[in-house]
């Protein structure tokens, strides 16, 4: 007897489903949906689900279908057609089927979809016959111009122009105003245009519609337009897709009848109401491509009460069992409700927070799992700058608040030439009538995104919400014209180039460039990173230079700083004179002198940080780079210094040439430096000693933990230590103040790595500067990679950017090495991290193998605090799968 094949095909129907809502890699996001909702009982027209192992099996097998899954999809579609009561290509009572793909994660538009399939000459009359001819025909175009282009390929345009041009003819301005005839005489046309582009006739043989509809979604996993989506979206390209065939319902068979999406919250701010939108007969189609502007759902409450009470209903329940704001798509067919999709809602990250944190009040879900909820880098984007409130502003225009924020830039018509405007530096901002998934590229390389046509729910609205872009949609006064690259808007006309502003939030259209602050960030903000902060046991700690930026760093929540960087000191104000002297006196006494000149200032800087971060530790690292970044740049600044010092200018140009290095980087600098010009952190460290205990006796906490960089033996480490120590002992003796304060170094060259065990006896503490790090285990110069490192990982030849985030292998095998090897002989040393890599991706990784803390940017902590959180959430999940699998 032949094994029996594997199951490639799940059935919905009938109020039970074969799969069910946790199924989402095997059927998909849609599939897994339907599957839930059909079990929940709520009306979804009956179906089957392709899973995507059929997908990925076509692909393997050159697009050919595995063992088995077309016999299941027939015995599937009888199934259907028993549900229905209906018969596909039936002459008397024809089954409509749709077929749409679906992946595990929701690519708004990026896959292809076909409606109405099963429609023949034949069927045509049986359709016609039940509901009207006008409805017949109107169905059978729909199905050409899909059919066509996404399974045949045709070029789209073609169907569209030829309705166009019958609209035209006739006068009129809508689809819905042409009449039956007008319709049939399309349809004609549009089978004209089918055949001459393909060489054949329109298919006839509803089994071989679905059969290339079936193909034409499983291919469409790997569009151009999917494929970049993925790359964006950080998806992986293994996955594919699902393929839903599920029976038709109109939303187009008269004025009881309508097609609505939306969402059971508000997208755009979160708030507790129902946010959808309806159009009268209509299809769905009509709603998602921004074709007619959807009307609020109130129509529908006025229009079919009993209906508009049952949506609600059911969407209430749907939020209850899914626990989360959820999109809904649904289909009215004579006054009868379906509902065709359900899953997860996308929203911004204000909306984000607060569904969130009501559902926490509404008991719907813990702080935990409310916490889970929230990207990380979604959080990021609450921290955009917005208008400035007392900007005048020039109001042009106003269309749907689609996406919150806000825009500046020129205008550009066309994705294509926003992309080579931003790849060249310009701010641009993508005006279209409406946006396809082709214009994806675009509107990515644009600051925001402005349409003509097209409600909350359309493409241009989704996608931009998705990127966290600021999009205003459906401005209907606008008229573009691609050709002469022109838009006019009132009585406005503005060329490609000229600059205008965008609010998401509001939805109007300003002239020129408005003035932007920062971000004001809500409770909710602050709530959830409270939430965050009881979960999360990795520190968090802030890179930060001055006063100004450690006040940042608190109010971030910062639990210290992890790095001063002192030589950005070097620079401020009149500073750099002295240390310039200092860099070309060429002897020891000439640089003291020098020196003498920074140590109050450096002091007074220290003494400010202490005071703001008032007893929380405070990581101070010595000078770092090599000194010729100091140098002068020209001959007046070369001559000024000359004659400040009283030297000859040849002599200083001579001493100038000799500090030339080939490869600053790797050379002068960092402890080496410390080590051959050692009063240069002598008098660092005087100063940091003097400030801490200024500070002290006037009742301020402070600690201190000296940081040596650049560290690659033991032995350069010991010198520094010694003299450290000397000079901290010498300051609080004179001083009689007692200070805590530690010494440590950074790990940022492969060999400190490696060797970290026998550099920890001399180190109170370690920071991994990953930034170096990197940069020295990689052999790829941090300041120069940048030339290839982005083609790099266009091309999948690195992952990712290993400046962006870390290198868990590598850099990553190093990290844990040095943290395993050093707590050995020091148990619970305290290490952290300072180099940029701040993102989500490698706050987990930095957890996962035990550093202390974590310290970025001021404006990352509260991505790094979140993502903490996650990471130890996951931990315990983990740790709990594994104990309830044993
Ligand atoms: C590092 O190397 O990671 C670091 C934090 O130091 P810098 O970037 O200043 O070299
Ligand atoms: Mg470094």
């Amino acid at each position: 007897m032949a094994r029996s094949a594997r199951k490639y095909v799940y059935f919905f129907g009938n109020g039970k489903a074969d799969g069910s809502g946790k199924m989402k890699d095997l059927l998909g996001g849609k599939g897994a949906g339907l599957a839930n909702m059909t079990n929940l009982k709520i009306p979804v027209p009956a179906g089957f689900t392709i899973t995507t192992e059929a997908c990925n099996s076509y692909f393997e097998n050159r697009k050919k279908y595995p063992p088995g899954m077309w016999e299941q999809v027939l015995v599937n579609l009888k199934k259907v057609e028993t549900s229905m009561g209906m018969k596909f290509g039936d002459a008397k009572n024809p089954l409509l089927v749709s077929v749409r793909s679906g992946s595990k994660f929701s690519m708004p538009g990026m896959m292809d979809t076909i409606l109405n399939l099963g429609l023949n000459d034949t069927t045509l009359k049986a359709l016609a016959d039940k509901a009207g001819d006008r409805f017949a025909f109107d169905t059978y175009r729909r199905l050409i111009t899909m059919f066509g282009s996404t399974a045949m390929g045709i070029n789209r345009q073609l169907f569209e122009k030829a309705l166009e041009r019958m609209k035209e003819e006739r006068g009129v301005r809508l689809d819905t105003d042409l009449t039956t005839d007008d319709l049939r005489k399309l349809v004609g046309t549009f089978k004209g245009i089918y055949e001459k582009e393909t060489g054949k006739g329109f298919p006839a043989d509803p089994l071989q519609q679905l059969k290339l509809a079936i193909n034409a979604v499983f291919s469409s996993w790997f569009s151009d337009r999917a494929v970049t989506y993925r790359k964006l979206n950080n998806i992986a390209h293994d996955l594919g897709t699902a393929c839903n065939v599920q029976a038709m319902v109109f939303g187009n068979m008269g004025e009881n009848s309508g097609t609505g999406v939306g969402f059971t919250r508000d997208p755009s701010t979160g708030q507790k109401k129902f946010f959808a939108e309806y159009l009268t007969n209509a299809q769905g189609e009509d709603v998602v491509a921004g074709i007619r502007t959807p009307l609020h759902i109130d129509e529908l409450k006025k229009a079919q009460p009993a209906v508009y009470r049952e949506l609600e209903t059911i969407y209430r329940k749907l939020e209850t069992h899914y626990k989360d704001m959820l999109d809904i798509e649904f289909t009215v067919q004579a006054g009868r409700l379906y509902m065709l999709q359900t899953r997860v809602g996308k929203r911004t990250a204000a909306a984000s927070l607060k569904i969130a944190i009501d559902m926490v009040q509404e008991k719907l879900i813990d702080k935990k799992t409310a916490v889970m909820r929230i990207d990380p880098v979604q959080l990021e984007w609450l921290m955009h700058p917005s208008f400035d409130p007392k900007a005048k502003v020039q109001v042009i225009g106003k269309g749907l608040p689609a996406s919150p924020g806000a825009a500046v830039g020129k205008v550009v018509f066309l994705a294509e030439d926003a992309e080579a405007w931003a790849a060249r530096g310009e701010k641009v901002v993508l005006v279209r009538t409406e946006t396809s998934p082709e214009d994806i590229g675009g509107m990515h390389a644009a600051q925001g995104i402005l349409t003509a046509r097209g409600g909350m729910t359309s493409h241009a609205a989704v996608v931009a919400r998705g990127m966290g872009k600021c999009c205003v949609a459906g401005c209907t006064a606008l008229h573009i014209d691609e050709g002469t690259k022109v838009m006019t808007l009132g009585s406005r006309v503005l060329k490609e180039g000229d600059f205008i502003t965008l609010n998401g939030t509001s939805g109007e259209v300003i002239l020129g460039q408005v003035p932007l602050v920062p971000a004001d960030l809500s409770g909710d903000f602050h709530l959830i990173l409270k939430w965050a902060d009881e979960i999360r046991e990795l520190g968090v700690r802030a890179n930060a230079d001055t006063p100004a930026d450690a006040r940042m760093a608190i109010k971030f929540g910062a639990e210290g700083i992890g790095l001063v960087r002192t030589e950005h000191m070097f620079f401020e104000g009149d500073r750099v004179q002295a240390v310039r002297e200092m860099i070309l006196a060429d002897d020891t006494e000439g640089r003291k002198k020098a020196l003498a000149k920074i140590l109050p200032m450096q002091r007074e800087d220290f003494i400010g940080i202490f005071e703001v971060m008032n007893g929380l530790p405070v990581t101070i690292r010595l000078l770092d780079p090599p000194l010729h970044e100091f140098l002068p740049k020209t001959r007046e600044e070369l001559e000024d210094i000359a004659r400040d010092l009283g030297v000859p200018f040849q002599k200083l140009q001579a001493r100038n040439k000799m500090l030339h290095e080939f490869n600053p980087m790797l050379g002068h600098r960092g402890c080496r430096l410390g080590i051959t010009y050692p009063e240069i952190f002598e008098m660092q460290v005087q100063a940091i000693m003097e400030a801490a205990c200024h500070v002290v006796k006037r009742k301020v906490k402070a600690i201190p933990e000296i940081m040596i960089p650049l560290i690659a033996d033991v032995n350069e480490l010991r010198v520094m230590r010694e003299m450290t120590v000397r000079i901290a002992e010498e300051v609080q003796k004179r001083t009689k103040v007692r200070v805590r304060y530690e010494v440590g170094t950074m790990i940022e060259i492969a060999r400190a790595a490696l060797l970290a065990h026998e550099i920890a006896p001399q180190a109170d503490f370690y920071s991994f500067g990953t930034n170096d790090l990197t940069q020295t285990t990689y052999g790829l110069s941090r300041d120069d990679a940048g030339r290839f490192l982005p083609y790099y990982v266009e091309k999948g030849i690195f992952e990712h950017d290993p400046f962006i985030t870390i290198d868990q292998k590598g850099v990553g095998m190093l990290m844990r090495m040095a943290i395993d090897s050093s707590r050995k002989i020091k148990k619970g040393m305290k290490m952290g991290i300072c180099g940029e890599q701040v993102d989500p991706q490698s706050v987990e990784f930095c957890y996962e193998i035990g550093l202390t803390y974590v310290s970025g940017s001021p404006f990352r902590l509260p991505v790094a605090r979140l993502a903490a959180a996650q990471a130890t959430l996951k931990r315990k999940m983990k740790k709990g799968m594994s104990k309830a699998s044993v």
